[in-house]
């Protein structure tokens, strides 16, 4: 319902109106009054916590994530919660944290949702969707446009709390032995892609095969892969694909803004005092921005570097492009048919993403095109 002038600015005054809509998806529901803590209140006792992650140790930006969340949640607590980070495999496998904090092996995980699509298929939308909405779009539904809920229901039946972990921004399509010139060039072709993208390679004729980060070097080296996506220009040059894969594909369609998450059990988070929550959600908010701003920053600098150096950039050819949308269009339609979960939060994320895309045609477009030219 608009709302009066007169009413907008008395509201401001008293705070009601404008600040607490940023502020409850910042703090969470319910969140947004005092939590009536003074000095005197606070407790002192110290929680231990482990936080595991899908990441290869020390990964570089979505591996320092983790560390540096653990870092400001200790220093805004006076170390009253101490996190310690275990990248994957030293606590857990890669690919079994969400398990292993659903079971109290660690009481945080760190990830992306897609790689849970198996256990419940609408997961995967709040990582990415091929063809979907980019970082900032996607940062915008979750915390302004109902996403977060959505989120935090489907994580409930798991004793989950999801967070926002960072974002990769646009991807690169990925790294080919051989050229992509026509979609019948996926026919059987094996490539580590996971989430929404790998159902679509299926369709396109391939085989997705899902490798955490830390085998795709070998898979590729020993041929359990012909080709793979990774993450962008800093993170590939650093696994060296270049030397195995020689063609790097833009844009990576399937990844258009891939959201991290932290997920933390529910039982623990629970146990703690209302400001440490509250510094936990503070620091994941710092962290989730931190992510992007890095991924961008080093990406950038990354091609350019890598253009100078003559590798093979190559752009997917336009038919192909067109082909692999339309597969995308199936693929989303079979889920939510399938999953009434997927449908409810497919909905959410469909009308936001016409509404941003409206708003981007008069905006972000003709800047990028026109006043902003390459
Ligand atoms: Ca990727």
């Amino acid at each position: 319902m608009p709302i009066s002038r007169k009413t907008f600015f008395k509201g401001l005054a008293i705070g009601t109106i404008g600040l607490p809509v940023a502020l409850r998806a910042l703090l969470g529901p319910g969140r947004a009054q005092s939590s009536g803590h003074n000095s005197s209140s606070i407790s002192s006792e110290v929680f231990h916590w482990k936080l595991t992650t899908t990441w290869p140790p020390n990964f570089p930006v979505i591996g320092e994530v983790s560390i540096r969340f653990a870092q400001m949640v200790r220093a805004m607590s006076g170390g009253r919660l101490d996190i310690k980070v275990f990248g994957g495999g030293e606590l857990a496998p890669p690919l079994e944290a969400f398990d292993a904090v659903r079971n109290g092996v660690a009481e945080v995980g760190h990830g992306a949702a897609y790689y849970w699509a198996g256990k419940e298929p609408a997961a995967s939308f709040f990582a990415t969707v091929p063809f979907g909405m980019n970082a900032q779009q996607v940062n915008a539904w979750l915390f302004s446009g109902g996403g977060m809920e959505l989120w935090e229901k489907l994580y409930q039946p798991f004793n989950l709390l999801p967070l926002p972990g960072g974002n990769t921004g646009v991807q690169m399509g990925g790294w080919f032995r051989r050229e992509i010139n026509r979609i019948q060039d996926f026919k059987g072709l094996k490539m580590r892609i996971p989430g929404l993208g790998g159902r679509v390679l299926e369709k396109a004729g391939g085989a997705p095969v899902l490798l955490p980060g830390g085998e795709i070097y070998t898979g590729l080296e020993r041929g359990v892969i012909d080709a793979a996506e990774w993450l962008g220009p800093y993170h590939d040059r650093l696994m060296g694909f270049h030397e195995i894969a020689p063609y790097y594909y833009y844009p990576g369609w399937h990844e258009p803004g891939t959201m991290l998450e932290f997920f933390i059990n529910r039982d623990k988070f629970a146990q703690l005092p209302s400001d440490l929550q509250e510094i936990v959600r503070v620091a994941a908010w710092a962290a989730n921005h931190w992510c992007l701003c890095e991924m961008e920053a080093r990406n950038a600098k990354a091609l350019a570097e890598m253009a100078a150096e003559g590798l093979k950039i190559r752009a997917f050819p336009p038919e192909v492009i067109d082909q692999l949308r339309a597969y995308a269009v199936g693929v989303i339609e079979e889920i939510i048919s399938r999953s009434p979960a997927a449908q409810e939060v497919y909905q959410s994320y469909q009308a936001f993403r016409q509404l941003a895309r409206r708003y981007a045609a008069l905006t972000e477009r003709p800047f990028y095109e026109e006043l902003q030219p390459i």
